[in-house]
């Protein structure tokens, strides 16, 4: 008996890692993907390891087809199996106002989170499709409630790439509903992981929480949570939804 496998992109930090602790507690060997950060990609390894299953970390960047397939073929030749996909690294991009984007800004966020979004799930269908001898499985998206927000005056650009996520899931889930494979989405809202330094808004949770119903920021748990029930049994008629965890947002 093997394990059930699991690839996360983008799983050394944020909700990434959250999704790699939480799959490997539930008992699946997990591939994830990064690109810089050597340190936080070690620590998840060990966290999955300590869970009693395998970790592979693959340094590959997922705004390029080649780093794409260079995390799939990996797995395939560790695991030989797939089960579950997450699909979650992404980029804001510096905080601007569409007037001052360049085309680099631009392609850079589409560049990861759509096109290479849309390429991880090409590879995971071909794997998981029944129509190609696969046994199933199920794909999870990471959009962002900036898609109906539209993040004017901070990330236009972002706000759009994960507005094309969302067509990607509702397309790709009608389009494979019929060969084993769900598709969904989640749209967090404001979590707490470090993608607002990156963004160049360190203070941005703390700054926005109030204007959140809730009342407060996510966090990168909170989300796992609801992709890995959407990646369980619990919610196998749902395929094509995109799940807002956003407080109310
Ligand atoms: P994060 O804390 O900045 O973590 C990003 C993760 O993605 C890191 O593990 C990073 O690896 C990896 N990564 C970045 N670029 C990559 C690339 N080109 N190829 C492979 N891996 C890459 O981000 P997060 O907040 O967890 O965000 C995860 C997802 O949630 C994103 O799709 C984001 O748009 C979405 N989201 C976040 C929020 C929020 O408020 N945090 C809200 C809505 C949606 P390194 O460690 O090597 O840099």
């Amino acid at each position: 008996m093997t394990n059930p496998v699991a690839i996360v992109t983008g799983g050394s930090r944020g909700i990434g890692a959250a999704c790699c602790r939480m799959l490997a507690a539930r008992g699946y060997d997990v591939a994830f993907s990064y690109t810089a950060n050597d340190a936080a990609a070690a620590t998840v390894s060990a966290e999955i390891e300590a869970a009693g299953v395998q970790a592979l970390a693959i340094k590959a960047d997922m705004a390029t087809e080649d780093g794409v397939l260079a995390l799939f073929t990996a797995a395939d030749g560790r695991f030989g199996r797939l089960d579950q996909v997450v699909i979650n690294a992404g980029i804001t991009g510096r905080i601007k106002r569409v007037v001052d984007m360049s085309v680099e800004d631009i392609q850079a966020v589409m560049n990861l989170n759509i096109v290479g979004a849309m390429l991880c799930a090409r590879e995971s269908v071909k794997r998981m499709s029944s129509k190609s001898g696969g046994k199933g499985g199920n794909i999870v998206i990471v959009s962002s409630a900036a898609a109906w927000l539209g993040s004017p005056n901070e990330f236009v650009h972002y706000a759009a790439s994960k507005g094309a996520t969302n067509s990607l899931t509702i397309g790709l889930a009608k389009e494979v509903a019929q060969e084993g494979i769900r598709v969904n989405a989640v749209a967090p809202g404001l979590i707490d992981t470090d993608i607002h330094a990156t963004a160049g808004a360190p203070d941005r949770v703390e700054r926005l929480q109030s204007m959140v119903p809730m009342g407060r920021g996510g966090t990168a748990e909170e989300v796992a949570e609801a992709i890995l029930w959407l990646l369980s049994n619990d919610s196998r008629y749902t395929t094509g939804v995109i799940l807002p965890v956003s407080g109310g947002r």
